[in-house]
């Protein structure tokens, strides 16, 4: 049956797209899923859902490059938390109570929590796949919230007898069961490796191998506080390319940027955590662009760190401003701006990101053509509401809350700033039940 028309009317358009830029008091109209026109007075038939956009913006469904979806069960769960007491409370301490049941009920929650904050696009790295059942049950979450994106085949946690298993054979029958054709409805499949920084290179190079016999894309952990020369190692072991994605980055050296930038690599910045978990000091986000790298935003741990992209953009640009006055305070000097903007941050959480995972085609930008994934924000209220940058406010104050309606390949998955479908409640239910079970 085909999809009724929406027309999304007299909003603030803003397509981050170079070439149609923000247009004021302008119409979207969503057709088949797709964006057919954006401009001034576009036409309704008479089937035509029209949604009222006055006072609102609207702009490129978000874009989130990395996020632990699973743990959206487990939000603020331990907002104390430090990188190095993560792994024993959660991924040995949590992750192997969780049955798949429960890994389902998180995965469906974690990506609602996404979509009701306007991301409309994840890249799910998957962690706390048991066995296969868990798997199916991750994937099966990811699909019943509607959500566009990857489903990252990562691995269980480290609690098994050996510290260093091969990454899960499964991932073949994953691969051929379910993505026998690439894409599956509007999810891909890639591939959660612990590459150089969690496991030993030899173990490395053979995941990398597995991996690319697959064809699936790789995303790993790197560049974070405790290790060092990841990149210059990977490149010794010729592991570099650009099927790799890396997430933070923060403290990797410009050579090692230069790397990943000349393989064509990406980087997932993940400022909340990075700051709140201490996975480092400064977000990467000015020296990954400096360096020219590929990269986007990502919320990453959700159980310690933030869930919406609003507040990672926020927190990358407080960061690097930071940073700058940190880099000139130690020289007796003071700077009075950066380069960056907060349209540099709406352009990492939306077009950017979609970069990341190869999606520019079909998602980030307003674009006709592309898959009606769009996010609008009403603007009308007190903290919102004002003289200045529209964009600013948006970078500077907007909120999940804020988002008022969510729009998926042309399916509206929040509307009047609630979320629709009779899963919502059914999610609800099911993590009141993972809950009481572990009396979080
Ligand atoms: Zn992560």
């Amino acid at each position: 049956m085909p999809k009724k028309e929406l027309l999304i009317q007299g909003g603030t358009v803003v397509t981050v797209d170079p070439e149609l830029g923000d247009l004021p008091d302008a119409d979207v109209l969503i057709r088949d899923g797709k964006i057919a026109a954006v401009g001034r007075h576009l036409t309704a038939g008479s089937d035509t859902r029209v949604i009222d956009a006055r006072g609102r913006l609207v702009i490129p469904g978000l874009v989130d490059t990395h996020r632990h979806v699973w743990q959206g069960a487990i939000f603020g769960y331990a907002p104390q938390l430090s990188s190095l007491g993560y792994g024993p409370a959660i991924l040995a301490g949590v992750s192997p109570k969780y049955t798949a049941e429960d890994v389902y009920a998180g995965t469906l929650w974690g990506a609602l929590q996404a979509l009701d904050a306007g991301i409309t696009t994840i890249a799910d790295w998957a962690h706390n796949l048991q066995s296969a059942e868990y798997a199916d049950a991750n994937l099966r979450g990811l699909q019943e919230s509607g959500i566009r994106g990857y489903f990252l085949y990562g691995g269980p946690g480290p609690a098994g007898d050996d510290p260093n298993p091969s990454h899960p054979a499964d991932a073949r029958r994953m691969r051929d069961e379910h993505f026998p054709h690439g894409v599956n409805g509007r999810l891909r499949l890639g591939m959660g490796l612990r590459g150089p920084c969690f496991t030993t290179m030899e173990r490395t190079i053979e995941d990398f191998a597995f991996a690319r016999e697959l064809g699936l894309p790789i995303s790993i952990h790197a560049g974070l506080a405790g290790t060092s020369d990841t990149i210059l190692a990977m490149k010794r072991h010729n592991l570099l390319g650009a099927d790799v994605n890396f997430a933070h980055g923060n403290q990797m050296s410009d050579e090692e940027f230069d790397l990943v930038a000349a393989s064509q690599g990406t980087i997932s910045i993940t400022p909340s955590t990075d700051m709140l978990m201490q996975f480092s000091t400064f977000p990467a986000t000015g020296r990954a662009i400096e360096r020219g790298v590929r990269a986007g935003f990502g919320v990453d741990t959700v159980c310690s760190a933030g869930t919406d992209l609003f507040s990672e953009m926020r927190l990358a640009l407080a960061a690097e401003r930071s940073r700058a006055n940190a880099d000139a305070l130690s020289r007796g000097e003071a700077v009075d701006k950066v380069d960056l903007h907060q349209r540099d941050m709406l352009r990492l959480a939306t077009i950017d990101g979609a970069k990341v995972w190869n999606l520019e085609d079909e998602t980030g930008s307003i674009t006709p053509g592309k898959q009606a994934d769009i996010a609008v924000i009403d603007m009308r209220s007190p903290h919102l509401d004002g003289h200045g940058d529209a964009i600013a406010k948006l970078v500077l104050g907007a909120g999940p809350a804020d988002v008022e309606t969510v729009i998926v390949g042309g399916d509206l998955v929040k509307a009047n700033g609630k979320l629709v479908g009779a899963h919502v409640d059914a999610a609800r239910e099911l993590i009141r039940k993972t809950r009481a079970r572990f009396t979080i």
